[in-house]
């Protein structure tokens, strides 16, 4: 553990993702973190070629951190469906092809579960977040997050994002879609694995 600075730390984030950017920079300003887009610095994407969430998470901050000498930071995200063994999981931002929007990925959903009754769809989205020190740090920081739910069979709402339409959390009556954003920010996998990425380095994790 390295002594904690009394700057803001820079830490780079693995993302372009404007909303990603500020949920995390609001997340850790409290512990003097000044929390920048890889953009920002010209980083070309990283290629996610692991076979995990954690795999991916780790190469694209290995990535931020490589080019930007800054500590870094990474999610991985995607929704694994049981009836389906897990798929999309990884790839479910390419679901349904290279490219693929969000409706061609929830119309793929839809067939793929086309006939399967409500009890046998359960499924769940996963985040994981990746602190890196440094491009060789042997000891990444990984926190994770879930949130269980169900895929219906016709989508509902117009908020979020991906398959938030489809996507009805447990213990509620609404879709993701249909959530306010705060709402789906505090229950959700990515809030969950933000949490906990806070406490990690607000307990001194470097
Ligand atoms: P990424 O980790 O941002 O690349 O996201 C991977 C993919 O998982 C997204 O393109 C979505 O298809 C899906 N996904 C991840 N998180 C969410 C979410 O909160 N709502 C809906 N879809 C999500």
């Amino acid at each position: 553990m390295n002594d904690v600075p009394s700057g803001p730390r820079r830490v780079v984030l693995a993302t372009g993702n404007a909303g990603k950017v500020r949920e995390l920079a609001a997340c850790l300003a409290d512990l003097g973190c000044e929390v920048l887009p890889q953009s920002r610095f010209g980083v070309p994407e990283a290629e996610e070629t692991g076979l995990s969430f954690v795999e991916n998470a780790i190469l694209k901050a290995r990535n931020a951190a490589a080019h930007t000498g800054l500590p870094a930071i990474a999610d991985d995200s995607g929704i694994e469906v049981d009836a389906l063994d897990g798929a999309p999981g990884i790839y479910s931002a390419r679901f349904a092809g290279p490219g693929a929007d969000d409706a061609a990925n929830n119309a793929r959903l839809l067939a793929e579960l086309a006939g399967v009754p409500p009890a046998r769809r359960s499924a769940r989205y996963r985040c994981v977040l990746v602190y890196l020190r440094h491009a060789r740090d042997p000891m990444p920081l990984i926190c994770a997050g879930t949130w269980e739910g169900t895929v219906l069979s016709a989508a509902r709402g117009s908020g979020g994002f991906g398959y938030d339409p489809l996507f009805q959390p447990a213990d509620c009556t609404v879709t993701a879609a249909e959530l306010a954003l705060a709402d789906k920010n505090r229950l959700s996998h990515r809030g969950r694995a933000l949490a906990a990425l806070h406490a990690a380095l607000a307990a001194g994790a470097r």
